[in-house]
């Protein structure tokens, strides 16, 4: 059996590359951008007025100049105006282009206009070239703005959108199916009988990868070895990826491992120091199907869609592994086993310090799914020790 962090080691080591595809600009939300973003003109591209008012020539207000004459009116969205006259004015609006031989705007509150002239009042405030946001001033055309490896957010999609690319090339997201074995398992929509439950791992890890942005199909197989086998073998036909829940125990009909290794899966590793999730199961039919099967407890699958799958996830995507938040235990606490310990924490912000405090909701064990709904994270105890004492700081993995 190996421990966590030679698990970790081995899953982010099979990274995969499910190559790009160019999407449009709704749809590359939390994506990972796969091309270089730049400038295709000066930002701003051409002097920009920032305040409605009119646009004077500097020198003439040095001169002591107040009253000038209205020329005309320079709106946005209109071609760029010539002052004729150097003692004269152009109004002008947010967003139009500053007129030619003009350099200076002054807004309508520091103004009078009345019958063509515009008259600036006694305390208005003006400096040299104020108001005019300076063409290529901010970044100039061929910059580079948004590198190739970003995650798309609001801020890079507007990016993407004045340099005028209605689509971006992102990193394709792998085909995903989640499958549960259990001959005690119904769907959800139906009625139980007394010894069956509903699945409920199947929704729990196709919702986590939702939020990561994988799509992913759900499927069930009784706990039959062929019929295990078969369907194992459509699905590493059709898919980039496969989560199983369930069937990777000891229990006699336990048949996934075997299942998968029948189909020619090569296993990197069965069982992992953790608890939960002890049974997990990891390997791949390589280049074509990266298999996760993890234990059936929901608190167990959960635990390693999170801790595992995600980070997987992430260097596929070609970003750096994950940096765990960490956490201050805000309780002593105790646990013997030689196992890393995920313990079901509650997190606030303590305000007078700033710091994230983890207050542990421990549940009853793996099968305790409802007790997930009151935690908010798990936090990580390593293996090695019993005593936690309440002040210590420890990674935490946050799945709200
Ligand atoms: P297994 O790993 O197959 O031995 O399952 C361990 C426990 O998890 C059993 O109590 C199963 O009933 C339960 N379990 C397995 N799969 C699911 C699932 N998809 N949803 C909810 N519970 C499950
Ligand atoms: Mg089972």
């Amino acid at each position: 059996m190996i421990d966590i962090q030679e698990a970790t080691q081995l899953v982010l080591s099979r990274k995969r590359d499910f190559g790009t595809e160019k999407l449009p600009l709704e749809q590359c939300s939390g994506r990972v951008l796969r091309q270089d973003i730049r400038a295709d003109r000066d930002f701003p591209p051409f002097t920009r007025v920032t305040m409605d008012g009119i646009a004077i020539q500097w020198a003439a207000y040095e001169k002591g100049q107040r009253r000038f004459p209205v020329e005309g009116i320079q709106a946005a969205g209109s071609p760029q105006l010539t002052l004729m006259d150097a003692g004269s004015c152009l109004e002008v609006m947010t967003g139009a282009t500053l007129p030619h031989s003009t350099d200076t705007v002054i807004r309508y509150e520091d103004l009078q206009i009345e019958e063509g002239q515009a008259q600036i009042i006694p305390d208005a405030n003006v400096k040299a070239y104020q108001n005019a946001h300076g063409q290529g001033t901010d970044r100039q055309a061929g910059d580079l703005i948004v590198a190739s490896g970003a995650v798309l957010s609001p801020a890079e999609i507007g990016v993407a959108a004045t340099v005028g690319l209605p689509e971006l090339e992102v990193a394709r997201m792998p085909k995903a199916v989640i499958v549960s074995t259990g001959d005690e398992l119904v769907p959800v929509a139906s009625t139980p009988e007394p010894h069956q439950i509903r699945t409920s791992n199947s929704h729990t890890i196709q919702m986590a990868l939702s939020r990561w942005g994988v799509p992913a199909d759900r499927l069930h197989i009784d706990d039959e070895l062929e019929a295990t086998k078969t369907a194992l073998g459509n699905c590493i036909q059709n898919y980039d990826i496969i989560l199983l829940s369930g069937g990777v125990s000891k229990g006699k009909y336990d048949y996934v491992p075997a299942a998968l290794e029948a189909l020619g899966a090569k296993k990197h590793f069965h069982k992992v120091k953790q608890r939960p999730g002890k049974p997990f199961w990891f390997g791949e039919v390589e280049g074509q199907c990266t298999i996760f099967a993890l234990p059936g407890n929901p608190v167990s699958s959960f635990m390693c869609t999170q801790r595992y799958v995600r980070p997987w996830l992430r260097v596929s995507l070609g970003l750096e592994p994950m940096g765990y938040a960490h956490a201050v235990l805000a309780k002593d606490f105790h646990f013997k086993p030689d196992l890393t310990y995920f313990l079901q924490v509650k997190t606030h912000y303590d305000t007078a310090t700033g710091r994230l405090m983890a207050h542990p909701v421990e549940g009853r064990g793996s099968g305790d799914l409802a007790n997930l709904a009151d935690a908010d994270a798990f936090l990580e105890l390593p293996r090695g020790r019993n005593d936690f004492a309440a002040g210590e700081v420890f990674p935490l993995l946050f799945y709200r």
